[in-house]
């Protein structure tokens, strides 16, 4: 499993746009905490293990809690603030993410792109708001062309 920055931040807009529930985001969380656990996860960039691992997964885990019964312990105006003040304002992520030399994922269409190792050459769907990608049949780590910052 490949865990990013952009993943994480794509799931906490997806819970600040109510596109996806606090309880989803949990069950994402736990699945990402289990695979970590396990040692089956690639970080990147790399330096940012920690951070994903603290102000990502286990932020995300504790989303769901409730104080009271359907009182959540972070207000939605919680979350908004921690999103903006340890990912989206944080100095430390961009001058700390590291370039590294990849192989970008040839761009096939809306959504599908095929695999850079040409041993392999898997086509799989993709989303925009993933940077980096991993091949579902080869586990090859590459950019993804389509990534929209
Ligand atoms: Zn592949």
């Amino acid at each position: 499993m490949l865990l990013t920055k952009e993943k994480i931040e794509t799931i906490f807009k997806k819970i600040l746009n109510k596109e996806m529930s606090r309880e989803e985001a949990n069950r994402w969380a736990y699945g990402a905490k289990c695979e970590a656990d396990n040692r089956n996860v690639i970080f990147l960039p790399k330096n940012l293990e920690d951070k994903i691992h603290k102000d990502g997964i286990m932020y995300l885990l504790a989303v769901d809690h409730q104080m009271y019964k359907n009182v959540y312990d972070e207000s939605m105006k919680d979350i908004q603030k921690f999103y903006e003040e340890k990912w989206l304002n944080s100095n430390d992520i961009d001058n700390q993410v590291e370039t590294v030399a990849m192989d970008v994922a040839i761009d096939i269409d809306d959504n599908w792109v095929q695999c850079s190792n040409k041993s392999c050459e898997e086509v799989f769907t993709v989303s925009n708001q993933e940077k980096y990608l991993e091949c579902p049949k080869c586990l090859k780590i590459q950019l993804n062309p389509q990534y929209l910052p």
